[in-house]
């Protein structure tokens, strides 16, 4: 992935935005819910401020819970919105399968 240059354009749809804000409001607008195979899925555009943009996108079922005794709880992470989907997917797929 390929650094965003320009503060002022989103990240994924690459429009050209007045305001840091006006941009975070459109990275905002493309997060969305899903169902695939009859689960219900959030994504989230998290842009954590680090170098490393593999975590920018999080993915998460519509039960995930987000308390420290809930135990552990399936998230999807990647550099785009697809990737974190497909990273949850696998995890799905693999708690299934024990
Ligand atoms: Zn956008």
């Amino acid at each position: 992935m390929r650094a965003n240059p320009d503060p002022r354009r989103c990240p994924i749809c690459d429009a050209r935005r007045r305001t840091a804000d006006d941009v975070l409001a459109c990275v905002q607008a493309h997060e969305r819910t899903r169902t695939i195979n009859g689960v219900v899925i959030h994504t989230e555009y998290v842009h954590p401020p680090v170098p490393w943009r593999g975590d920018d996108w999080s993915a998460i079922t519509d039960d995930y819970d987000g308390a420290p005794d809930a135990g552990p709880q399936l998230h999807g992470t990647g550099p785009t919105e697809n990737a974190a989907v497909a990273d949850l997917m696998e995890q799905i797929a693999e708690r299934e399968a024990t």
